[in-house]
């Protein structure tokens, strides 16, 4: 396996996704496997596009079938699955993959692949209540759903150490937080050749 698998991590709201959907438009010669989960579409989503939307059965039956690399409950009540066969081939073929899962993704990720394939970047912002901002202002949300999403980022800021790099996200910096992503990822795939 000579592929190498980019995870992109940070507390929610940090604009991990933003990021992700950005370089895979700047970026198609890359792979981006998708993820299941059961979650509702948001406005401007398309099955197939990051996710597929599955109902809460289809996902039992997923885990039954060992399609998942990992699976997780995230936020505490939907479930989140990286599909394992796209992926794991395209390790396989040399290519470079990039996805975004949560920390609980990141930790079976790294009992599963192995560390010379694994490259981990961790998005952050300059403050947290900015943060909190994006978080409210991104879709509604209820105040149940706000305080899980908050126990999240609280428990997802400390694992920042535990990644390769880590990228700092400004608010209206998208740009530059994906040009900082590109430069890590050409870097780390040069590093291959
Ligand atoms: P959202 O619902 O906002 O798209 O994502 C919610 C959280 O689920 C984010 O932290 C995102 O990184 C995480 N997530 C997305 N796909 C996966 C996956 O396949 N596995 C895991 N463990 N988390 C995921």
């Amino acid at each position: 396996m000579n592929g190498k698998l980019f995870i992109i991590v940070g507390p929610s709201g940090s604009g991990k996704s933003s990021v992700l959907m950005e370089f895979k438009k700047k970026h198609p010669e890359y792979t981006y496997p998708l993820s299941a989960t059961t979650r509702d579409m948001r406005e401007g989503e398309k099955d197939g596009d990051i996710y597929h939307f599955y109902t809460k059965k289809q996902f039992k039956k997923g885990i039954k079938n060992d399609e998942f690399l990992e699976w997780a409950i995230v936020h505490q009540d939907n479930y989140y699955g990286l599909i394992k066969e796209t992926l794991m081939n395209s390790l396989e073929n040399g290519e470079t993959v990039v996805r975004e899962v949560d920390i609980q993704g990141f930790d079976s990720i790294r009992e599963k692949i192995p560390v010379e394939n694994l490259v981990t970047i961790f998005i952050t912002v300059p403050n947290k209540q900015e943060l909190v901002d994006r978080i409210t202002t991104r879709a509604a949300i209820s105040k149940d759903e706000l305080d899980k999403r908050l126990e999240s980022m609280h428990r997802e800021f400390a694992r920042a150490r535990d990644c390769d790099y880590m990228v700092e996200n400004k608010n209206g910096e998208l740009e530059k937080t994906v040009e900082k992503v590109e430069e890590i990822i050409k870097n780390e795939s040069a590093e291959n050749n």
